[in-house]
């Protein structure tokens, strides 16, 4: 006989203490416990981060980078030390090549319209993927419509995997950049990323990553990957909403020029002319999310202290849980079975859709996300409207996974009636 799920998931890691670090859990939903489950939207808080921000704000708050004074001196030290926080986070050799935007979606329109100002021309071309979220297709689809340039897609296969062959066919000495995730949003495929983006420098083109769905769930080494770009959001990652960020290879910001003007972004400033501070300055012009940035970097403490490759692992049996059981439901068909995946159950059910699934869902105090994910073109590939996902973090437990399941039975019963 097989040993228990519980036991499988305890040994990796004990869930019952991590869900004591997290206050929102013990909550009731509409007269159940709350179950958790849309965590590739957004993560919740542990105390850590909440106490941190709450502390800095009470006792050691003030502007950064600016005053010469104790509170400022003071705050602009931890602000530093956090992104010295990231930067060990993600493996980038220099503190300087982190950028803090307000997350993700920043992150790739800065990278797009600075990046593109400077090297992308008419007949140039940036490839993406059929898998990416909006705020991976939008940017560069607008830089090559101001710019004359051309989008090429990589089309995926029906587990929902990248076709390599076909992204090898698009490659040329015209393509600028690959943009791409590391992890879908929508379907949870892990991509190749390492060979993708050593496919792209063989062409001479830079590679951005989309690492919004990674960072929070498995070791990530920028350097060994050898990125140019890679964009995370704080608020997927245990840390506060409003901040988030690149890292960048230092030769390759140097290139580039602002993305937003004003304050804190200059050398000197003439009525005639301005010159641009060196990066990562050049790129976070007016005061930024001061107590987010403090917070991130707490939220880093945090999941250091866990580890990464033991979250990965405890994620990684939920996941095969959870899609057993998902499996062994008749009417629900799963969208997205890469071979690589991370903790997200994507599903569609024939008899409803996920906007009324997750409508009852709701009634048994569960949070799943239903729609298209910010995913439009991933869903037409698929021939779906949307879909209702499910999405894990390391303070879920398997018996949460059971209730969704019989959550999702009583749904199929209730619709086909
Ligand atoms: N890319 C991916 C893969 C995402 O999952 C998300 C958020 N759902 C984003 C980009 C956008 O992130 P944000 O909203 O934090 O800017």
């Amino acid at each position: 006989m097989s040993e228990p799920i519980t036991s499988v998931a305890d040994n990796i890691l004990n869930v019952e203490n991590i869900r004591k670090d997290f206050p929102v859990l013990t909550q009731i939903v509409r007269g159940k416990p709350l179950i958790y489950l849309d965590n590739a939207a957004t993560t919740h808080k542990p105390s850590s981060v909440i106490e941190r921000i709450s502390k800095f704000d009470a006792e050691e708050y003030g502007t950064v980078r600016r005053g010469a004074y104790k509170l400022s001196e003071n705050a602009t030290q931890v602000y530093e030390e956090s992104r010295q926080k990231v930067a060990d986070f993600m493996g980038a050799e220099k503190k300087g090549e982190v950028v803090f935007t307000s997350g993700t979606t920043q992150a790739i329109n800065l990278v797009a319209h600075s990046f593109g100002k400077r090297f992308v021309n008419a007949g140039d071309e940036i490839i993406i993927s059929n898998i990416e979220h909006h705020a991976n297709t939008v940017p560069w689809q607008v830089l090559c419509e101001e710019r004359g340039a051309k989008l090429k897609v990589i089309p995926v296969n029906d587990a929902g995997e990248l076709m390599i062959e076909e992204y090898e066919k698009l490659l040329s000495s015209k393509t600028r950049m690959v943009a791409i995730n590391h992890v879908s949003n929508a379907l949870g495929t892990i991509n190749p990323i390492k060979e993708i983006i050593e496919k792209a420098h063989a062409v001479g083109a830079k590679v951005l990553v989309d690492g919004a769905q990674s960072i929070p769930h498995m070791k990530v080494d920028v350097q060994d990957i050898d990125c140019d770009f890679y964009t995370f959001s704080g608020h997927k990652m245990y840390a506060p909403s409003g901040i988030g960020g690149v890292y960048g290879k230092m030769d390759l910001w140097e290139e580039l020029p602002p993305y937003v003007t004003g304050g804190d972004m200059i050398m000197q400033v003439t009525l005639e002319k301005t010159t641009y501070a060196k990066p990562p300055a050049r790129f976070e012009a007016g005061t930024p999310p001061i107590t987010q940035v403090i917070g991130l970097g707490a939220a880093i403490d945090y999941l250091n202290a866990i580890g990464l490759d033991k979250i990965a692992d405890y994620e990684n049996t939920l996941l095969e849980y959870g899609t057993r059981l998902f499996n062994e439901i008749e009417g629900v068909r799963i969208i997205g079975n890469a071979h690589h995946k991370a903790s997200i159950i994507s599903f569609y059910i024939e008899a409803a859709h996920p906007h009324d699934v997750v409508t009852l869902l709701d009634q048994d105090g569960i949070s799943c996300r239903g729609g298209h994910h910010c995913a439009q073109p991933t869903m037409i590939r698929y021939g779906v409207p949307a879909t209702t996902r499910a999405s894990m973090a390391f303070y879920n437990k398997p018996e949460e996974l059971d209730a969704l399941a019989e959550s999702v039975k009583k749904c199929i019963r209730f619709f086909s009636a």
